[in-house]
Parts: C-alpha cells; sequence; structure tokens
C-alpha cells in the first residue's frame, strides 16, 4: 500500500502543482487520470524520490518515502514521461547494465533476467538493435522491461501511451496488465480509456488537487 498524505509542491516560480494530495493506493494497477498541467508528473516524481515536495508524508509498507528515498529505490521501477534519450547501445545490453546498477552481480542471473524480459515485451528480436533506431512502441516496452527488473514492489508509468498507434497501445497497456496484483502499478496518464480498460480504481487530479477517488465504472457513470 502507498499512502500519500497532505502531499503539496510549490515550484521556485510560484507554480502550486500539488495541492494537499492524499491517497491510499492498494496493491494491483491504479490509475491517475488528469488534464496537462494537473500535476501527475510533479506527483510521480515524487513519489518516485527524484524530487523533494515542499510538505506531506509518502509511505510504501514500512518505507518512509521521503526520510528514506534510499529504501525505496530499491524497490522502485519507474518508467518516466519522456524516457529521455536513446543511445546508441542494444537493447539488450542497456539491460544488462541497468541489472548491474539494480545489483544483480551474477552474470549468469542477468542473463536469465535479461532475456526473460526482453521475451515478454516482444524485443527478442530486436535484442541486438540499438535504442537509437526504435520506434515509440519498442521504446515504451523496453522502458517497461527496465523498469521491471529487479522485481520492483511498486511501479510508476507516466503517460505510456503518447504516441502509440492503438496496436502498440494495446501491447503496452497488456503488459502492464501482466504484471500482477502483487504490485502497486501507478499509470499516470489523460487518456480515460487507459485506465477504464485497466484499473479497479483511479484518482482524478486538476490543478493540483484530487477531484476524485473510486471505482472508474463509478466515477464515469457519476459526471
Ligand atoms: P507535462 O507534459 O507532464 O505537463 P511539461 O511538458 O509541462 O510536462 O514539462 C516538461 C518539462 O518541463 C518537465 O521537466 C517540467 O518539470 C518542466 N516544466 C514544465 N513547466 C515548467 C515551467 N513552467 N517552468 C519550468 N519548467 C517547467
Ligand atoms: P502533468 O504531469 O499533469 O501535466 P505537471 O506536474 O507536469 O502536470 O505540472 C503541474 C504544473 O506545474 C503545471 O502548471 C506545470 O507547468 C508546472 N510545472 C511543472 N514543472 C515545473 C517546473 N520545473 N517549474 C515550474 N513549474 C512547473
Amino acid at each position: 500500500m502507498l499512502e500519500i498524505q497532505n502531499l503539496s509542491h510549490t515550484y521556485p516560480n510560484g507554480t502550486v502543482a500539488l495541492d494537499d494530495v492524499s491517497l491510499s493506493i492498494p496493491r494491483g494497477m491504479y490509475g491517475l487520470l488528469g488534464p496537462n498541467g494537473a500535476g501527475k508528473s510533479t506527483l510521480m516524481r515524487t513519489v518516485a524520490t527524484l524530487q523533494e515536495p515542499t510538505s506531506g508524508t509518502i509511505r510504501f509498507g514500512d518505507i518512509d518515502v521521503l526520510a528514506e528515498p534510499q529504501r525505496l529505490r530499491r524497490t522502485l521501477g519507474y518508467l518516466p514521461q519522456d524516457f529521455g534519450v536513446y543511445p546508441r547501445v542494444s537493447a539488450y545490453s542497456m539491460l544488462d547494465q541497468v541489472a548491474i546498477l539494480k545489483g544483480i552481480t551474477s552474470a549468469s542471473e542477468r542473463k536469465q533476467v535479461v532475456e526473460t524480459l526482453l521475451n515478454q515485451t516482444n524485443l527478442w528480436g530486436v535484442r541486438y538493435k540499438s535504442l537509437a533506431g526504435f520506434s515509440g512502441g519498442m521504446r515504451q516496452r523496453f522502458g517497461i522491461a527496465q523498469a521491471l527488473i529487479g522485481n520492483p514492489e511498486l511501479i510508476i508509468v507516466d503517460e505510456p501511451t503518447a504516441g502509440l498507434d492503438p496496436e502498440e497501445r494495446n501491447r503496452f497497456l497488456n503488459l502492464l496488465a501482466a504484471i500482477g496484483d502483487n504490485v502497486v502499478v501507478i499509470l499516470s496518464t489523460h487518456i480515460v480509456a487507459d485506465v477504464a480498460d485497466l484499473c479497479p480504481r483511479m484518482a482524478v487530479l486538476a490543478n493540483g488537487r484530487v477531484q476524485l477517488e473510486g471505482k472508474p465504472l463509478e466515477l464515469i457513470a457519476s459526471t
């Protein structure tokens, strides 16, 4: 369970991106829905310990996330909105390097982890191709592969379907759905259908505040 309490964030220029956000997020898929500028990325980066909030607390199981960021990072899989630069390195080699950084020191164990993930994400056939040449859908599937290394218990995926065609979108969402109910998976998106199809629970964020929280079908029926 991820417990976010009274979280606020004001950027140095005065923009209030989060305004007293409290959410209890259970295991399984959880949707964070909101328009551009709602504060989703700020919230996801804060939970991922990439930035500190102005105030509030975050707990994940027995981890006090803001006080013990290193402990959270060991059990976090994070796929940022823009996964950034794609180096001229093969998918295989990049996953192997991520596995080293996540502390998998045994080469045979890494081989097994990397090969399993390449298969799961349908990237086996392009494992020796350069990431720089990957399409948007391939990049997102690669992003999930790297996020899953080390069996994280918390996975954060920020706006993953932007720019994907319908087939790639479905492939990607099916990958997320296959992660299972023992992991907290937060899917941040501005696309209602992404959440409605996959998430037993969701929150709607707008102007940095939680507007609604509950089951997607009930929320859609009530608006
Ligand atoms: P999103 O699509 O999540 O709204 P943006 O496209 O607004 O993200 O922002 C992209 C990057 O620019 C992010 O790193 C964000 O922190 C930064 N950014 C967004 N708005 C501002 C701003 N008003 N001033 C400075 N940086 C900003
Ligand atoms: P979302 O992910 O829902 O699009 P963001 O968290 O990116 O929302 O942005 C929330 C608000 O904070 C927006 O008004 C955005 O312009 C602003 N913002 C984001 N990053 C920065 C930043 N680094 N500096 C100033 N304002 C920012």
